[in-house]
């Protein structure tokens, strides 16, 4: 077993529990809901994978629960602690967020994407450097090469490292990844899953994970969530 990573704040966050409670969203002018009263529990350190075709409430579900998009109904938890009213900003500082052709900054290097939550959190500047070299490190980058590049200048799977080296960055219990590997060829996007299930080995975190292809929820998840198209 490989020691735990320890930082100035003291050992690595180990995941924390999610619980959705009768979670319902209605988008403005539309007769059904996108996503209709769905309860979950997530334990501590789990990978739950939430699978289904297009259109059937995966993504609406995600983004919930770091509120990129406000539910119309029910209660999130986080560690026990409702965040449903939670300053939406506040909250998305402790929650990774990884989505798919990895959402990088192009204006912005690697180690400046990286450092991005980080650096809002107003770490001392030494301890962002290494932690942006830790994370780099991580995620299969060597820092000397990738720092100071562009999103541009690297492949589409070493960006998709990077998005999940900047979601890992500040350390969150929590990671959410919508088709974080969607963009990507299926030989790196094998490469990718594998190294996702290597770093929640050493990591635990608890993730939630939204995809539509079956066979990478069977990998990846601990426990899989079917979701259907709403008839
Ligand atoms: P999935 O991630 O499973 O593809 P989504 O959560 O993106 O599904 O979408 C669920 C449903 O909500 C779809 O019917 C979609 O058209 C609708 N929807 C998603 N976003 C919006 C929006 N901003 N406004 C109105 N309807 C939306």
């Amino acid at each position: 077993m490989p020691e735990p990573e320890t930082t100035e704040a003291g050992p690595a966050s180990v995941g924390a529990t999610i619980e959705l409670e009768g979670l319902t969203k209605r988008y403005p002018g539309s007769d059904r809901p996108a996503v209709d009263n769905v309860s979950m529990e997530i334990g501590a350190g789990e990978t739950v994978v939430l699978v289904g075709p297009s259109g059937c409430g995966k993504s609406t579900t995600l983004k919930m629960i770091n509120r990129l998009i406000e539910p119309t109904g029910g209660r999130i938890r986080i560690g026990g602690e409702d965040v449903t009213d939670m300053d939406p900003v506040k909250l998305r500082r402790t929650i990774g967020y990884a989505i798919q052709a990895s959402g990088l900054f192009p204006h912005m290097t690697v180690a400046q994407n990286v450092a991005l939550v980080p650096k809002m959190l107003r770490w001392p500047s030494a301890r962002v450097r290494d932690r942006v070299e830790e994370m780099l490190d991580l995620v299969g980058l060597d820092p000397g090469e990738f720092r100071d590049r562009y999103p541009r200048r690297l492949s589409g799977g070493q960006q998709q490292r990077v998005g999940v080296a900047r979601a890992l960055a500040a350390d969150p219990p929590v990671l959410l990844m919508d088709e974080p590997f969607g963009a990507v060829d299926p030989i790196t996007r094998d490469h990718l899953q594998d190294e996702l299930i290597r770093l929640q080995r050493e990591l635990h975190k608890t993730i939630v994970f939204v995809t539509h292809d079956f066979d990478e929820a069977i990998k990846i998840g601990d426990r899989i969530a079917v979701l259907r198209e709403q008839s």
